[in-house]
C-alpha cells in the first residue's frame, strides 16, 4: 500500500531530523498534503498513528493541511484552482494546463522539545 510506505518514510525523516537537530521529542508534525498527491490523507494518517506506536514518536501528533491544487492555463496564462483531471480553464475553457502546486506532500513544521 502506497500510504503505508509514505508513513514509514515519514518516521524515517522524523528520526533523521531528531538526530540532526538534537531534538528530545517531536510533539507535532505538520504536513502540507496536495489533493492530487497519490495518497489518501485520512488513510495515511490512520497508518501513521498505528505504526508510530512502535517507535519513539508514539506521542507525536500528525497534522495534515490539505492543499488545493493550482493550475496555470497554457493558453490564457491565468491561474486557477482545480482538484480533478483533466484541468479545464474557467476563463478560456482550454483543456489542460501546468500544475503549479497541489500534487506533493511536504513537511511544513515541527513542534519540538530540544535536548
Ligand atoms: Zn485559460
Amino acid at each position: 500500500m502506497h500510504e503505508y510506505s509514505l508513513a514509514t518514510n515519514l518516521i524515517e525523516i522524523l528520526r533523521e531530523e531528531k538526530k540532526k537537530r538534537n531534538i528530545k521529542k517531536i510533539l507535532k508534525v505538520e504536513l502540507e498534503f496536495g489533493k492530487l498527491a497519490s495518497a489518501e490523507p485520512l488513510i495515511f494518517k490512520e497508518i501513521f498513528d498505528i505504526i508510530k506506536k512502535d517507535t519513539e514518536f508514539e506521542e507525536t501528533e500528525l497534522i495534515i493541511d490539505l492543499i488545493e491544487p493550482e493550475v496555470k492555463c497554457l493558453n490564457c496564462e491565468k491561474d486557477f484552482k482545480a482538484d480533478t483531471f483533466p484541468f479545464l480553464c474557467p476563463y478560456c475553457e482550454n483543456m489542460g494546463g501546468e500544475l503549479l502546486r497541489g500534487d506533493k506532500i511536504t513537511m511544513k513544521s515541527l513542534e519540538i522539545i530540544k535536548d
